[in-house]
């Protein structure tokens, strides 16, 4: 038998975008309802798919009001039975929602209705730094310090009100159309009671994990962590390739174990400033690693600081999305 357009529409959903049976349809458009104390606060239309992580999908949606377009997370309920699931999506949720800075996605706001949990957040139209690395290899120095610079002043932020992101990976920096960094995905963040208090447990593998981590060292772990991670970040950069990258996870946990790094001879070459940082912020010895202020008056930084560039190019067209 012949399919109805929708039923064809609803087929392909189900087939590249493993996706959602919409709840309601208006107009021949997917909506989606917020609704409150049974009165619909507002009216989302559902658009383009954007891509599936752990346990959401994210498509565009449209506010029917504002006209504002924003990614939403949608997030099946069914995955979230596991009360640690459930714990990490709250704490995830509150977490983000208490961030406000220009280098941080912002969040919008988060739903729900029988069937699913929904988070809007701004709309980041030029993927990530991951795609961007796959299509440049590696960035100047220039270009890095750009970069890093906008990383630096959202950590900077985070650490000040005591939130620890703890998944900072190039997958995680959003590029918006301007090329600004935006970070994201607050999965595995916490928040400290006490800039003293130590951490413990993490509940996921971070990607750029520290050695204190995965030594589940007695001291616990804290700031430390994400600047560990900008400093594997800051490498790739610079390098094109991860610092400790192996072909298996055992080999690169042993590399980050032993401190094991080298900058290739036969490599992209790179400066002995961004060299002297990248060793500070890879020190083995959390204690040792420099915060974000000093990163911030380094060496490295300090003539950007002082004459900002600008990114001598904009978002690569096979990254944007319209
Ligand atoms: P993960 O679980 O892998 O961290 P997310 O659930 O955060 O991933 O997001 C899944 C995918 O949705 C991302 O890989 C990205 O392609 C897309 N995405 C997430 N947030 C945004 C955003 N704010 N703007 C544009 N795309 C996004």
């Amino acid at each position: 038998l012949p399919r109805s357009p929708s039923a064809n529409a609803a087929l392909r959903n189900t087939r590249k975008e493993n996706v959602l049976t919409p709840l309601i349809q208006r107009d021949g458009r997917d909506v989606i309802e917020h609704v409150h104390n049974d009165k619909v606060i507002s009216r989302y239309y559902r658009g383009r798919y954007l891509g599936k992580g752990g346990f959401a999908i994210c498509h565009e949606v449209q506010s029917a009001k504002s006209g504002c377009i924003y990614a939403a997370k949608i997030i099946d309920k069914k995955t979230l039975k596991k009360p640690k699931t459930q714990q990490k999506l709250f704490s995830e949720i509150k977490i983000h929602q208490e961030m406000n800075h220009k280098h941080i996605v912002n969040f919008e706001k988060f739903f729900e209705d029988s069937k699913f949990v929904y988070i809007l957040l701004e709309l980041c139209h030029c993927q990530s730094m991951m795609e961007l690395m796959n299509v440049k290899k590696i960035l100047s120095e220039q270009e890095a310090q750009y970069f890093l610079y906008q990383i630096l002043t959202a950590v900077k932020y985070m650490h000040d009100n005591r939130v620890i992101h703890r998944d900072l990976k190039l997958g995680n920096l959003f590029l918006d159309k301007n090329m600004n960094v935006k970070i994201g995905d607050f999965g595995l963040a916490t928040k400290l009671e006490t800039d003293e208090e130590r951490k413990r447990t993490i509940c996921g593998t971070p990607n750029y994990i520290a050695p204190e981590i995965l030594q589940n060292h007695d001291n616990g772990h804290s700031y430390e962590v994400d600047i560990w991670s900008i400093g594997v970040m800051l490498y790739t950069f610079l390098i094109g390739i991860p610092p400790f990258e192996t072909s298996t996870v055992k080999d690169t946990y042993e590399k980050i174990r032993l401190n094991s790094y080298t900058f290739p001879t036969n490599g992209p070459q790179i400066s002995s400033s961004a060299k002297a940082l990248i060793k500070k912020m890879l020190h083995p010895d959390p204690s040792m690693r420099p915060d974000v202020d000093e990163i911030l008056k380094d060496n490295f930084m300090f003539d950007y600081q002082h004459d900002r560039g600008e990114l001598l190019y904009q978002c690569p067209p096979s990254l944007m999305r319209y």
